[in-house]
């Protein structure tokens, strides 16, 4: 059932088994894995079907250190969440992301890469994919041959796209049909509260912009607010535990982690050894996928360095999410005219305008792209391609990189988050170390060359926007906010899904690993629940 909590004139009584908070990618995924489950189920979704200023204004936040996006201009509050807008590239974290690495302070998940495994065909899935192997051995036939890097410390790896999987519009109608689950709109999760007494959340606080209050009362519930919100909410909820709920060794919020995105150099190749056919975005009958370069585990390991990779993209690439950070104000019209368009059935009309303003908009950025390329070419003096590098990479998980609440509040009344971000020196360390080891390994293979960027390349750092760690999974309470099972260490009942659980990050975009821990915690709920 499907209802605008604006609309009730007199609010039932919400009790339920299960309440998960945020119809974003977890919280529709999460929803719709339950669908069948013997549990009654409500959904609470801030945003309504459509992008709505005053509620994407509920996402405002201060910024502090590197130059980063708004904060209400890189996530979109609405039905669905960012997947009205995300990029779509795939592919799980690697086993070291989760180990324990002695030189990489805080590393180390409580779980296993292995323990994601099982949930990784669901997650392919529903995110579209056509295969969920992500081994080059299972595509190579099928692709162009890559640079052979044997014998260097890097190898290649492969990145599927998927078709931007939008989860509102693929998944929504049946979650809403769905018997067991009431998906409530336009209904702002404010503030949990406990039993008296217990550990237990007994009650969620919930209001609309239109001034209605209600609460839900829950046997269990999941946060899936996002990256950043996640803790902004377990902040928030001062009522019962002063310093917010979980966070008695002041973990909530901390280890905030980005993934650095960046044009980052020039690889200069020797005529005849290859070219970057493999390294752009490949159409297959029924797949999209693109190789990049990464460091192999064991050079990692050696050299003492965090995860990242390395595309080979044309000069006249286009570097960035266009229009990512700008203020909603000046999006609203471009946004809400996309996805009407997609609504009307023609989403390939509002593919091929939003492409095409996407391409306008990218015209400075290509020919500064084209006249780096151009210049390093000239000073190379190589008569082979030179190729853009553009880095995706890991960043170190840092106590101080966090998100704290501002003394100034929402239009609800929920104290706005503040962002303090920073990038570390091992964070800019691992880059620039492995663009020289690049730079020698080609050098050696008789490949080619690297060039370095400029060297205020940081000003270029983007983010993905990938929000990670704020709310990390570890063993112990003392070092994190959440348990292996995705719980809250000291509340008995309220589990949290999404990147913001992340102990550390890799290089790969998140969304695929996000999606295999809400699949686990959907067994988990459904196991704990329904006996
Ligand atoms: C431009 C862009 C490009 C991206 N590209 C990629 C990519 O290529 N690959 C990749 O892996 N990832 C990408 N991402 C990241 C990806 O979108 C996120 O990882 C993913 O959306 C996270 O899903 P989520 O459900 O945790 O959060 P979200 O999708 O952010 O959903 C959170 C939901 O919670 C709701 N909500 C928030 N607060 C409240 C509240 N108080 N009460 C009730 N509801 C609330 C929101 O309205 C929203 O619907 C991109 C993101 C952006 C913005």
């Amino acid at each position: 059932m499907l209802i605008d909590a604006r609309g009730l004139d007199r609010y039932p009584n919400f009790d339920c088994d299960l309440c998960i908070v945020g119809a974003g990618i977890c919280g529709l995924a999460l929803a719709d894995e339950l669908r069948a489950a013997h549990l009654s189920i409500v959904l609470l979704e801030s945003g309504g079907i459509n992008y709505e200023l005053p509620t994407q204004a509920l996402y405002r936040g201060e910024q502090e250190g590197q130059a980063y996006f708004r904060l209400d201009g890189c996530r979109w509050r609405m039905f669905g969440g960012s997947s009205n807008r995300w990029g779509g590239w795939c592919r799980p974290l690697d086993e070291i992301d989760f180990e324990r690495r002695p030189w990489l302070e805080h590393s180390g998940w409580p779980i296993e890469a292995k323990a994601l495994e099982p949930y990784e065909g669901r997650a392919a899935e529903l995110l579209e994919l056509a295969d969920p192997r992500f081994e080059l051995e299972a595509w190579r036939h099928r692709l162009p041959a890559p640079l052979p890097l044997e014998g260097t410390q890097f190898e290649n790896i492969l990145i599927q796209h998927s078709p931007e999987t939008n989860f509102a519009e693929r998944y929504g109608r049946r979650v809403c049909a769905a018997a067991n689950i009431t998906v409530l709109l336009h209904a702002n999760l404010i503030a949990l509260k406990l039993a008296p007494l217990s550990s237990r959340v007994s009650e969620l606080k919930v209001a609309t912009l239109t001034g209605r209050h209600f609460s839900v009362c829950p046997r269990a519930v999941v946060l899936a607010t996002g990256g950043i919100e996640n803790a902004r909410l377990l902040l928030a909820s001062q009522a019962d535990r002063g310093a917010g709920l979980g966070n008695e060794f002041d973990q909530v919020g901390r280890y905030f982690m980005e993934h650095l995105h960046m044009p980052f150099g020039h690889v200069l190749l020797r005529p005849g050894v290859g070219d970057n056919r493999f390294y752009r975005r490949t159409r297959l009958l029924d797949a999209q996928v693109r190789g990049v370069i990464k460091p192999t585990a064991s050079a990692q390991s050696a050299a003492q360095r965090l995860a990242a990779s390395f595309a080979l993209e044309n000069a006249s690439f286009f570097q960035g999410t266009p229009f990512l950070g700008w203020p909603p104000r000046l999006l609203y019209a471009p946004v809400v005219g996309y996805h009407g368009l997609r609504r009307a059935r023609l989403a390939p009309l509002a593919n091929a305008l939003k492409h095409a303003l996407q391409r306008v908009h990218s015209v400075p950025t290509r020919v500064r792209t084209w006249r780096r390329a151009r210049a390093a070419h000239a000073r190379g003096r190589a008569r082979g391609p030179v190729y853009s590098l553009y880095v995706r990479a890991e960043q170190a998980p840092h106590p101080a990189n966090r998100v704290t609440l501002s003394a100034q509040r929402d239009e609800l009344g929920v104290p706005l988050s503040r962002l303090q971000w920073r990038i570390q020196p091992l964070d800019s360390q691992s880059v620039t170390g492995w663009l020289g080891a690049l730079d020698r390994d080609l050098r050696a293979s008789g490949l080619g060359h690297a060039e370095a960027p400029p060297e205020n390349w940081t000003e270029s750092i983007v983010g993905g926007p990938h929000h990670m760690g704020t709310t990390r999974m570890s063993r112990e309470p003392r070092t994190g906010v959440v348990d292996a099972d995705c719980r809250v260490h000291s509340v008995s009942n309220l589990y949290l899904a999404g990147s913001s659980l992340f102990t550390t990050s890799g290089h790969a975009n998140p969304t695929f690993t996000i999606l295999t821990l809400a699949l686990r915690l959907a067994r988990t709920l459904r196991t704990l629940l329904e006996h």
